[in-house]
């Protein structure tokens, strides 16, 4: 047990990643910038090692050894993969290099083939742009319209807004789980519940979800899910969409290749089946192998008690950084996970970040790929602290003290 009374020891958590033990300009490195990726532990490492040293070969191609033992761990991942997420089948889990390719890949399938003229897709004002530019693109090209969920000024969304915008030309709801700018934790159980209720399926971004709180497809009900092995301790160029097998059946292929076809002639191609009928190519073997460590690791440690730890560490560097003068919290919904963004009186966020990484600090400052979050509280810019169970109180201390410095520099 640690002082703060988490069901896990956190200097035992770090010592599993090594990466946290530099000195970063002399300074023990803070790393507070999780929410753009997290980092990854030993096994993780060890798991990507043991994959080129052991058993690297191309998969599902092969009858020699080496490519039936790679075939297996990388079909081993996807149960994993499942069994995390709670879906009811492997056929069901689609291997995608991250929550970006996902959305494409739902846009590029089910949109292509499922959204028409004067047709709507509905967003929120608080998504990536990952989660805007598909559906635009989409929406371009089908003479479609995009709606947005707006948000009240601490980051909420507006639930009476997003009812009134449901409508019989609604086709798709594609909404993000937790913010990655402003932290908030969306209602997407409900959000669900209301779109079904009037038939429209409904795509989840799980990418600040699925690594810090445990998320179960089958209880949400969302007919598709995606998120980021890279921000889930694991590899980058590996992420995971989850999609309901009877909508993945209905949905024409995103990418044509090999892996994908059942039998090709130039006349006429057969489809693989679920999954494969959407892994296109020789997929990222090694990432996947990374990613089913990955979520060993976090299963391991319980994202229930990883949600528990990082919200009191929230909790504390809520009530820190608030105590600053001059600082303005951006980004206070009622329901958050672990996202600290702020601006400071009279000092633009790129030099608030170029001197806390001067003392080692590890923060993102910009608009964290959602501009229009900016543009709806009027600001350029955040500085933004993101966490991970690993981070401590300690860490939060020396962000105060590093914002101390940023201000006695500005003075
Ligand atoms: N959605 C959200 C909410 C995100 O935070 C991110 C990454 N910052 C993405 C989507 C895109 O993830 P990736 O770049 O790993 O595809």
């Amino acid at each position: 047990m640690t002082s703060t009374g988490a069901a896990f020891d956190v200097s035992r958590v770090r010592r599993d990643f090594p990466i946290l033990a530099q000195r970063v300009h002399g300074k023990p490195l803070v790393y507070l910038d999780n929410a753009a990726t997290s980092q990854k532990p030993q096994s993780v490492l060890d798991a990507l090692a043991s994959y080129y040293t052991t058993e690297n070969s191309n998969i599902h191609r092969g009858i020699h050894y080496l490519s039936e033992q790679a075939t297996a761990d990388y079909e081993e991942a996807r149960s994993k993969v499942r069994v995390l997420l709670n879906a009811s089948d492997d056929r069901e889990i689609i291997f995608v290099r991250g929550a970006t390719e996902g959305i494409n890949l739902v846009a590029g399938s089910y949109g292509k083939s499922n959204v028409g003229q004067g047709d709507e897709v509905i967003i929120s004002a608080m998504e990536h742009h990952s989660n805007i530019v598909p559906w635009q693109i989409l929406c371009q090209e089908r003479g479609a319209h995009l709606r947005v969920v707006p948000m009240n000024d601490d980051g909420d969304l507006l639930v009476d807004e997003y009812e009134r915008l449901l409508g019989p030309r609604t086709k798709l709801v594609s909404i993000v789980h937790v913010s990655n700018s402003l932290g908030t934790i969306n209602p997407v159980r409900r959000i669900i519940e209301m779109a079904h209720s009037r038939g429209v399926p409904v795509l989840v971004d799980g990418a600040q979800s699925a690594p810090h709180m445990n998320v179960d497809v089958r209880e949400l009900d969302c007919d598709f899910f995606v998120f980021s092995g890279h921000k889930l301790y694991g590899p980058t160029g590996i992420g995971v969409l989850y999609g309901k097998a009877d909508l993945l059946e209905s949905m024409p292929p995103y990418q044509g290749g090999g892996d994908m076809i059942k039998s090709v002639t130039f006349e006429r191609t057969l489809y693989n089946d679920l999954p494969y009928r959407f892994e296109a190519g020789t997929p990222n073997i090694a990432g996947t192998i990374g990613l089913g460590a990955a979520v060993d690791y976090v299963s391991s440690i319980g994202l229930e008690n990883i949600e528990a730890y990082e919200h009191e560490l929230l909790d504390y560097g809520t009530r820190a950084l608030s105590s600053i003068s001059g600082l303005r919290l951006v980004g206070t919904a009622r329901k958050k996970a672990g996202i600290l963004s702020f601006v400071l009186d009279g000092v633009h966020p790129h030099d608030i970040g170029t001197i806390l990484d001067s003392e080692g600090i590890a923060v993102r400052t910009g608009h964290h790929c959602t501009q229009p979050v900016m543009d709806r509280f009027g600001i350029p810019a955040t500085a933004r602290a993101s966490l991970a169970f690993y981070n401590t109180r300690q860490e939060i201390d020396a962000l105060v003290k590093g914002i101390d410095k940023v201000l006695e520099v500005f003075s």
